[in-house]
């Protein structure tokens, strides 16, 4: 071999390394074609408005514990064989319950009128009498903790934090606090009730629940939402000067434990079938509403995206695992009896998504991968733009019910839900069947199977339990 042929075949050797190393992943050519095709015909499909109203009109409201519960628990395994799931399960949740009773509340005085109320969850009732008190209003939650107990005592807390709407939702984290922890907040100033303006972004004469905590060591007190009509009215009342008299009676009790279960779907993969990925939605709602948007709509997309790729035979490399978490809106006990199972094997997790954020449609698409597997990502947003979506970030944080399993390191991805419209009727008696349009179930559908099929089928691991993920949620936690 002359010097200069050793030069040649030298170079050609160090180039093909170099290209070795430095070759980006990549979705085979076959799977993205089909991936398009997924997204082109799941976005025409209608199955997942017929499962929202199998089961708002099949099941109705859900409340964790109820006999409804259990109903509902049926329902999603009967639809799940009935969609052609090859596997069915159950895993127990077992959690502490509560029960909604009589909710009254008026203005005593001074211009003596209804007021419409609804019970926070976890509210402890009233004496049967009812509680009768002056009124005391605060801006926010902060507001209220920066007050003295001389202002508070003996009084009823009334916190009107306005919630403003936003494609992203990003008022509710700020609003919602009065919720959760204004009744400890005000208890320990001295208060004997609270009521807090609804979380919510419309004026219609409906009041928001969701949950409310006290904690161990500070009185509990009974708390109820205002609808946002109600809350102008004290506010324009209180704005007169003199004292406001509310009287409100709270008939809501805890009651005992009990277990329900997270049902679970299963399509079978063919290559890894140990390796998944997790899709889903909360199968609970409260019980105003029938839990359309929330979460039918998260639970119907997912089993609807399953569906579809199971209905036309798209070949999967991994399995696709629809989780239907139970009690999410009591404290997340669904997602985390989940994780207390699964934790162990979060590798096999190739990818998860949870849909609870209403009916979308979809309009961006983000990611929490290694940065090995960003390539794939960015082809995956490519593929799925003409839908109109967007590509976001690495930091995906999204569904309330992997989060237990993102502190494990689970790789995720966020499928943005458009929420402008949700905090309207979001737990409220207004969360029905005929407020879900087709055309956007249909977009988050079909995002929702392009973004599955594409999961199940990718080259390589997302990074779920390797470091970089289990060093990123600690790091978020420790923040
Ligand atoms: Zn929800």
């Amino acid at each position: 071999m002359s010097i200069k042929t050793t030069l040649t075949v030298l170079t050609f050797l160090l180039f093909s390394v170099a290209s070795v190393t430095a070759a980006e992943p990549e979705f085979a050519k076959d799977i993205a074609d089909k991936a398009a095709w997924v997204r082109d015909h799941a976005a025409d499909d209608n199955k997942s408005m017929a499962i929202v109203e199998s089961l708002t009109t099949e099941v109705g409201p859900r409340m964790a514990g109820t006999e409804a519960d259990a109903r509902a628990v049926i329902w999603a395994q009967n639809k799940f064989k009935a969609l052609g799931f090859d596997k069915v399960w159950l895993e127990p949740v077992t959690f502490p319950t509560w029960k909604r009773g009589v909710e009254v509340a008026e203005i005593v005085s001074p211009f003596p009128q209804p007021l419409v109320i609804t019970a926070l969850g976890n509210s402890i009732p009233t004496s049967e009498q009812g509680l009768s008190a002056e009124i005391v209003q605060f801006a926010s939650l902060d507001d209220l903790k920066a007050a003295k107990p001389e202002q508070v005592n003996g009084k009823i807390v009334f916190i009107n934090r306005k919630m403003t709407a936003h494609r992203d939702g990003r008022d509710y984290g700020p609003t919602v606090s009065a919720r959760g922890d204004g009744p400890v907040e005000a208890a320990k100033l001295g208060a004997v009730g609270l009521l807090i303006r609804s979380v919510g972004t419309h004026n219609h004469r409906m009041p928001h629940t969701g949950n409310s905590r006290y904690k161990e060591g500070v009185t509990k007190i009974p708390a109820a939402a205002l609808s946002a009509p109600d809350a102008d009215l004290l506010v324009n009342m209180l704005a007169r000067g003199n004292p406001v008299t509310v009287k409100m009676t709270l008939g809501s009790q805890p009651g005992p434990m009990y277990t329900s279960h997270n049902v679970i779907g299963e399509i079978t993969g063919s290559e890894l079938p140990n390796e998944y990925v997790l899709i889903g939605g909360h199968l609970d709602s409260w019980d105003l509403g029938t839990g359309a948007v929330d979460d039918g709509a998260g639970c119907a997309v997912t089993m609807a995206a399953a569906e579809f790729l199971a209905r036309h035979k798209l070949p999967l490399k991994r399995s696709i695992r629809v989780v239907l978490f139970a009690n999410e809106e009591q404290g997340l006990w669904g997602g985390n009896q989940y994780r207390d199972r699964h934790a162990k094997s979060v590798k096999n997790i190739i990818a998860a998504a949870e849909a609870d954020f209403g009916q979308g449609p979809v309009y961006m698409l983000s990611s929490r991968v290694k940065p090995e597997a960003l390539p794939l990502v960015k082809q995956m947003q490519q593929i799925m733009a003409p839908l109109g979506i967007e590509a976001g970030d690495n930091n995906a944080s999204n569904g309330p019910d992997l989060i237990a399993m993102r502190n494990e390191g689970m790789a995720l991805f966020s499928l943005h839900l458009d929420g402008t419209d949700y905090f309207d009727l979001h737990h409220t008696a207004d969360d029905t069947f005929d407020k879900i349009e087709a055309k956007r179930l249909n977009q988050t559908a079909a995002a929702y199977a392009t973004f599955t099929f594409l999961a199940a089928n990718a080259p390589m691991s997302f990074g779920s339990g390797e470091s970089y993920l289990v060093e990123k949620a600690k790091a978020e936690r420790n923040k």
